[in-house]
């Protein structure tokens, strides 16, 4: 029976990558990329000679169904997006949910583990993480404002992801709903040469952004109503 890996890749530092994962990705026939250019960069660096295919968010059924075939001749396929885990605010859902449909059981997907934007920020904030709220991306519009209140009222701790053009209008609209004294983290670049941790209430947190820089990827964590 073939077999669709999912594995994850580093989130900024290529030293973040599974001895296993370097592995699988050399063996397979083939690695769908949700970049190739992008993933040309870890691959290089690991010497992977293996071919590369682009499967993204846009691709079509055409695409899938290509998969299936090759799957079904008994090729054994690796998935990996930009950077961290496939299928986490990634490419990825779709695909598995079609081949657990269209192959009827006569495949094994298999996660291979690694780096994560989510996990990364949430194991260095000091807050709880026996449960908590992951949004992904919140939305830019319609029902924004709901979900700023409903995390101004949660009693568990909430993750989410923010681009550098949005951290700035993000902060503002949740310093305008939570507490002055709530805590949160808001984890710039992690891994990579600008990491930073900003920690403290919405108000010193965008004082200290300013101060440094709004450039590179951010997690934003806020802790839970009644915590510290
Ligand atoms: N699949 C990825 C994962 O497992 O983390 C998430 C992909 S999502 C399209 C990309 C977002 O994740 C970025 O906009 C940013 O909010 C967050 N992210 C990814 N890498 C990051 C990093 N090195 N530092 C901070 N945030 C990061």
């Amino acid at each position: 029976m073939s077999t669709l890996y999912v594995v994850a890749t580093p989130i900024g530092n290529l030293e973040d990558i599974t001895v296993r994962a370097v592995r699988i990705l050399k063996e397979v026939d083939l690695i769908l990329c949700e970049d190739t250019r992008h993933t040309k960069q870890l691959l290089t660096r690991y010497e992977i000679k293996t071919p590369t295919q682009s499967y993204h968010q846009h691709s079509s059924g055409g695409k899938v169904k290509t998969i299936v075939e090759m799957l079904e001749s008994g090729k054994n396929l690796a998935m990996v997006s930009d950077a961290g885990t496939p299928g986490i605010n990634d490419p990825g859902v779709l695909l598995v949910k079609e081949l657990v449909t269209q192959m009827d059981g006569n495949i094994n997907i298999v996660p291979i583990p690694g780096a994560s934007a989510v996990i990364t920020a949430l194991c260095v904030s000091g807050f709880p993480s026996h449960e908590f709220s992951y949004l992904g991306f919140v939305p830019h519009k319609k029902g924004r404002q709901t979900i700023f209140q409903t995390i101004a009222q949660s009693e568990t701790t909430t993750v989410f992801y923010e681009s550098s053009h949005r951290i700035m209008k993000t902060l503002d609209a949740l310093g305008s709903v939570l507490e002055p004294t709530r805590q949160l983290i808001v984890c710039r670049e992690l891994t990579k040469l600008h990491e930073t941790m900003y920690r403290g209430t919405c108000a010193t947190v965008i004082e200290s952004l300013k101060k440094t820089s709004t450039k590179g990827e951010f997690v934003i964590i806020i802790a839970p109503r009644s915590w510290g």
